[in-house]
């Protein structure tokens, strides 16, 4: 058996087309070159059938919330995925759909020549749809590689209730998985004549300094501004990535709960847009450990259970916005504090645009707005705030999702569905009765007092040049 089989679904049950041009690689979630299980199948393939790999990416601006910020730091990490294709001898064809009138069917017109057509299995936002609509419509088989876990989720048969109950499993069989996967070229080289003319003419070319035109271009949300400090890219992931190991690591366990501290990687947005995968991290987060003598439990424990926990749930819970999909302890005690009263409550614009009675919280949107993305540990705060001032907690979840969609350069994944469901008790258990709340974990401004320093993190927050790095 193959090695990448385990992490491959076949998702209809077309025979290949013998007479097939290329293999087709539609990304959708993986970005890169190395560390990439998708791409090893679809080589595989490519090399079984004698024939080139073709990856093909596109970039809608029909996609909810479609936005500047979003958009660029694709944007940003097709040149170098471009380039790297290219030394492989893979053909990479790149489509910016600007407008609703422009063609929306590339995927097609390419899949009829091709043989078979690979993608990521990716459980959330467009690629879960996409995964479960394209492949009764194309004649050729459709696989769908899992290269965003290290375990891949396939793995696990059902949907996990919390940590603790996948955690086992995942270490039991984390030394099959966490190896890595040299890349192989096809052996086979692409060649440009293949292209068929109809889709070359729609090919976009993107190169850094074209990328603020090509934005403006679309047909998207413009007023939603590049994140102060996130770039996309494999690069500038792999940058961070080093920075992260030469001066956060060792600090990871002590002060990864400390916001102002900054010793978190800041990967969350690079692992969602697949610039950089899991396992690239995880191998070398592993290998500097024991160079150094540091120990990465925790880090690894976040990286790897905490995330693929949320891979799991998503996986299994696919429609997972509702309230509807939490255990039933946390439903019957949401019920029962419904009609409690709110002291206090503010709009969704009065949270869009921080202006709440709190420094701390409207700090914490403030780093969303500019950053697109928030601390881990105040990102709890967050959310537990915006229940306890919304008048519902049905619309706390709407907000808390809409944010997310607009402005988090992680969002979008499923660690935005898991990380916000937490807050109303997925994964967490009962905690002792109190108003609203009732029995789901309450935080409060004064424990953040005492656990964190606020006046630093919010001096970092209003200061013009704060950078993560
Ligand atoms: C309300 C709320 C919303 C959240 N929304 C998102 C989101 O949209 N996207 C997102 O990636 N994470 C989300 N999280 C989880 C967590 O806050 C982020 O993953 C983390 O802050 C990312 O920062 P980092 O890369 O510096 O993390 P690090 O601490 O450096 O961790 C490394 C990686 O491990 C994973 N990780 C870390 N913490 C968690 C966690 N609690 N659960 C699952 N995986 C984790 C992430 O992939 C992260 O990049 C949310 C949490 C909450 C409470």
């Amino acid at each position: 058996m193959n090695a990448l089989e385990p992490r491959v679904q076949t998702l209809n049950n077309r025979p290949p087309r013998t007479d097939g041009d290329y293999v087709l690689y539609w990304v959708q979630a993986n970005r890169r070159t190395e560390s990439n299980h998708a791409l090893a199948w679809a080589v595989h393939l490519a090399n079984l059938n004698r024939v080139p790999l073709l990856v093909y990416e596109g970039l809608t601006c029909s996609y909810p919330d479609a936005n500047d910020r979003l958009h660029t730091f694709i944007l940003e990490g097709v040149p170098e995925f471009q380039a790297d294709l290219t030394r492989a001898g893979i053909g990479y064809l790149f489509y910016l759909r600007r407008t609703p009138a422009d063609p929306n069917n590339l995927v097609y017109r390419l899949a009829e020549k091709a043989v078979a057509l690979v993608t990521d299995d990716f459980p959330t936002f467009n690629v879960a749809d996409h995964n479960r609509s394209v492949p009764s419509r194309v004649e050729i088989p459709y696989y769908a590689v899992d290269s965003s876990c290290i375990v891949p989720m396939n793995v696990h048969e059902k949907r996990a209730w919390a940590a603790y109950t996948i955690r086992p499993k995942i270490h039991r069989e984390l030394p099959l998985w966490l190896k890595p996967l040299p890349f192989t070229p096809p052996s086979v080289p692409w060649n440009e004549a293949l292209l068929p003319c109809d889709v070359a003419e729609c090919r976009t070319p993107v190169s850094r300094t074209t990328i603020p035109e090509l934005v403006a271009s679309c047909a998207i949300n413009h007023t939603i501004p590049l994140s102060k400090s996130l770039r996309g890219g494999t690069t500038e992931a792999r940058s961070r990535l080093q920075h992260f190991l030469a001066s956060r690591l060792s600090r990871y366990s002590k002060e990864s709960g400390q916001p102002s501290k900054k010793a978190t990687s800041e990967l969350s947005p690079y692992l969602h847009f697949g610039h950089i995968a899991a396992l690239e991290v995880a191998l070398a987060v592993r290998a500097y450990a024991a160079e150094h003598k540091l120990v990465a439990d925790e880090f690894l424990e976040e990286l790897i259970v905490r995330r693929e926990l949320a891979f799991n749930f998503s996986r299994w819970t696919p429609k997972n916005e509702t309230l509807e999909v939490l255990p039933d302890w946390c439903r019957k005690t949401m019920a029962k504090h419904a009609n409690d009263p709110r002291p206090v409550t503010y709009t969704f614009e009065q949270f869009l645009s921080a202006q709440t009675h709190d420094p701390l919280w409207n700090a914490t949107q403030l780093e969303m707005l500019t950053e697109g993305k928030i601390h881990g540990y105040y990102r709890m705060y967050w959310g537990k705030k915006i229940m306890e001032w919304s008048p519902t907690l049905d619309e706390a979840l709407r907000t808390m999702f809409r944010i997310h969609s607009i402005y988090a350069l992680d969002g979008r994944d499923p660690n935005t569905a898991t990380g916000i469901l937490w807050c109303f008790g997925l994964h967490d258990r009962p905690w002792s009765e109190r108003p609203i709340f009732g029995q789901l974990r309450y935080m409060s401004y004064d424990g953040m007092k005492r656990k964190t320093d606020i006046a630093a993190y919010i001096r970092q927050i209003d200061s013009p040049q704060a950078t993560l790095l």
